[in-house]
């Protein structure tokens, strides 16, 4: 017999698509405070954000009659007629996010915008309101989600250990607060400070707050691309220093690495130099969607970027800036 789901079933499946487990709520919520305008962003997990999560912003907030409507599925203030689809500059749009974690957990929002007196705190359990209820508060938005799949045990069961989910996050968070640098972000984990960066919009310091022991890092430009590196002297045994953003997106590209192992050239003799690379290049020259989940980018002119990349590292490696390996990173 064929039926049509009820809209909680087509709810909770439709979640699954979206929510696979604590970090993408993390990164669902972290993009709408990014959308919102936010300078600050505070995010608090407990057991890898199983049992909570919880993400305070200082952007618009959301005004009170329209609180409810943001947990509906296809409900997004980002766009509202076809010809906005070609010019997206939110991460969000499709109003899907608040729909499917709220189909999976308990939440809790606040939120108050500028020309409000008062905020709104909403609680919905499985899709539903709980309670609505005014409160004092700054403006932004706090979302409080807990018990993450406490409806979908198949789910639950899928979930690593806290510290394996809490690793990805810190790895994630690591990647996002580097590039918006113009954003202070805090994570504490198990309420212990894993990340604080400035805010003030300088990549540098924005690196070296995440990763102390990044000291001596030079500067990079090419056409496509720009971006910080070790000198030769420095090298990492893994790959973990070498972080690039293509397009704004965090990614991996064998092309990139590729530009690396040719611009140091036989100045490496072992291990692998720290580079954080941001490239622009044409949207229509790449294509990201060839490993959905392994955001392993391909390049349609591959040469052209392995040159730029090759020629930006060699100018500042040669040149006679160039900081001496001994006083390098250890
Ligand atoms: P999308 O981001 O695709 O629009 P979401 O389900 O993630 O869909 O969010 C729905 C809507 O709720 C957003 O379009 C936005 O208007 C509002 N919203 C969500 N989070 C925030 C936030 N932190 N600050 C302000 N508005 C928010
Ligand atoms: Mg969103």
């Amino acid at each position: 017999m064929i039926r049509i789901l009820d809209e909680f079933i087509a709810d909770k499946i439709a979640a699954g698509e979206v929510i696979e487990r604590p970090l993408s709520i993390v990164k669902e919520l972290i993009e709408n405070s990014i959308d919102a305008g936010s300078s600050q962003i505070v995010i608090e997990i407990k057991n890898g954000g199983k049992s909570c999560i919880r993400v305070t912003d200082n952007g618009s907030g959301i005004v009170s009659d329209e609180i409810e409507l943001a947990f509906e599925r296809h409900a997004t203030g980002k766009i509202s007629k076809l010809s906005d689809l070609d010019h997206i500059n939110t991460l969000g749009f499709r109003g899907e996010a608040l729909a499917s974690i709220t189909a999976i957990s308990r939440i809790t929002v606040y939120s108050k915008t500028a020309d409000s007196e008062l905020g709104t705190k909403l609680k919905m359990q499985g899709g539903t309101t709980v309670s609505i209820e005014k409160t004092g508060m700054n403006t932004g938005t706090t979302m409080v989600v807990e018990d993450v799949f406490y409806n979908t045990p198949a789910r639950r069961k899928f979930m690593k250990s806290d510290a394996a989910e809490a690793t990805v996050i810190i790895d994630m968070i690591q990647k996002i607060a580097i590039y918006y640098s113009h954003i202070a972000f805090r994570l504490i984990n198990n309420k212990q400070t894993v990340i604080a960066t400035p805010g003030t919009g300088d990549i540098l310091t924005t690196i070296q707050s995440i990763y102390p022991s990044y000291r001596q890092l030079i500067e990079i430009h090419g056409d496509y691309v720009h971006g910080f590196i070790s000198d030769p002297g420095s090298t990492k045994s893994n790959k973990r220093g070498q972080i690039f953003f293509v397009n704004g997106r965090y990614v991996s590209s064998s092309t990139i690495e590729n530009g690396i192992v040719k611009g140091y050239g036989d100045r490496i003799f072992s291990g692998h130099p720290i580079c954080i690379l941001f490239l622009e290049v044409n949207p229509e020259t790449i294509d990201v969607n060839i490993h959905p989940n392994k955001k392993e980018i391909k390049f349609l002119h591959e040469e052209d970027i392995v040159k730029d990349i090759e020629n930006a590292i060699k100018r500042v490696i040669n040149s006679e800036n160039t900081i001496p390996s001994a006083m390098g990173l250890r």
